[in-house]
């Protein structure tokens, strides 16, 4: 019984997803270059953190992570103290902030683990403290400013001076101040200043009674190319690290990300033929049928049904049908040489048809963000690197 569960059993676990034909592929090239674009944008002095939250996006945290950082990036960011533990057993020692809040448990585990806290409240900074006076530690702490995000971070009026004695604690490492935008990436500016300005008066506020913390930082993705007002000396940059565009018209950034599966069957039906579960696709003339094993359990999602475009040779083609858990089904014109074991591309380039997560996105109601982050585990991530296959 015994040698059913542990090794053999994760081994064939692990053999079966691999052999599996969909799969994500990651270009750590493009990974490096948009490292590289976001460094010439911010120029020297200004650091970039790099966001590998939730799996960096889906890309693969601990690999992306990495490649970022020889790409130049000095710090990670992370959402939560779990997330940045799995990054220092995976070897990584560059300085890692964990953006959102911790409870006193996961701030034990931050400092066993050498990560910076953000922390927005008093209640947790003396959760800090205690932690800290306890094992001996110093804890790293960002002070987060809800500037207009309205979300976490305190109200720029409520940092105080018992914020300044608190911090004060030789047990507290003071590194940074922060704030987050809400609209950065919209076309109209105003609130971004209004956000820009209440951030400017708490680092005035500090700045009369004492030496500002080492890092000052408000800037994601959008304000980076947008705002160099807001680069300050550190930004965080999470969705154009892969290649999305933070807005529509950003320019030079490669996707990092292709998303591809196979064709494993193939069948010539007559017009008037159903597809898929509820019947909500008709052919209007004989057709070939493709079935893609790939589904919303996969994270391509059901609201994809009868909207989304496949490229196979080059060509776009439907997907038709309601999407199941598993298996999706492609409309062919019969004439065209669409057979089994072609690749089938839900994401990505091939020849000179593409498809962005934006497009996806789109027919999906929703961001690119959750489109990326919503590619399941049961995907295997590939790593390759364009610029050493263009060596070859
Ligand atoms: C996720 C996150 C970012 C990265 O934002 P992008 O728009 O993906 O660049 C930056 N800062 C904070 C606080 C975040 O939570």
């Amino acid at each position: 019984m015994d040698s059913l569960r542990g090794g053999e059993r994760h081994g064939l676990v692990s053999i079966a997803s691999t052999l599996r034909p969909t799969a994500v592929t990651v270009d750590l090239a493009a990974i490096r270059h948009n490292i590289g674009l976001f460094r010439d944008t911010v120029g020297e002095g200004v650091e970039v953190m790099a966001v590998v939250k939730a799996n960096a996006y889906g890309h693969g945290a601990a690999v992306v992570g990495r490649q970022a950082l020889e790409a130049g990036a000095r710090w990670l960011g992370v959402a939560t103290a779990e997330e940045g533990s799995a990054l220092r057993q995976a070897g990584i020692e560059a300085p890692i902030l964990i953006l959102g809040q911790s409870t006193p448990d996961q701030i034990v585990l931050a400092l066993e683990q050498g990560l910076d806290i953000t922390v927005f409240d008093l209640g947790t900074l003396d959760t800090v403290v205690g932690c800290a006076t306890k094992t001996g530690r110093k804890a790293g702490v960002h002070v987060k400013i809800d500037s207009g995000m309205g979300r976490v971070g305190m109200a720029p009026e409520a940092f105080d001076e018992r914020w300044l004695k608190a911090l004060d604690h030789p047990g507290i490492h003071w590194h940074g101040l922060m704030s987050h935008l809400a609209e950065s990436d919209a076309p109209d500016d105003t609130f971004t200043r209004v956000q820009l300005a209440r951030f400017l008066d708490v680092i005035e506020f500090i700045r009369i009674r004492r030496p500002l913390p080492p890092y000052l930082h408000l800037a994601n993705s959008a304000a980076v190319l947008r705002y160099p007002g807001t680069h300050f000396n550190l930004v965080r940059v999470g969705l154009g690290l892969y290649g999305a565009k933070p807005f529509a018209d950003a320019q030079g950034l490669w996707p990092a990300l292709s998303w591809t599966s196979q064709v494993v069957y193939v069948k010539a039906v007559p017009a008037g033929f159903w597809v898929g579960y509820g019947r909500t696709y008709r052919t209007e003339a004989p057709a070939k049928l493709a079935a893609v094993p790939v589904g919303y359990a996969d994270g391509y999602r059901r609201g994809l049904s009868n909207l989304a475009e496949v490229i196979i040779r080059g060509r776009r083609y439907p997907v038709v049908g309601r999407i199941s858990m598993d298996q999706i089904t492609v409309a062919v014109p019969p004439q065209d040489p669409v057979a089994v074991g072609d690749t089938v591309t839900l994401m990505g380039v091939d020849g000179d048809q593409s498809v962005s997560v934006d497009e996806l996105a789109e027919k999906l109601g929703t961001i690119s963000y959750e489109v990326l982050t919503g590619i399941s585990e049961r995907v295997p991530r590939r790593y390759v690197d364009t610029e050493i296959l263009r060596g070859i």
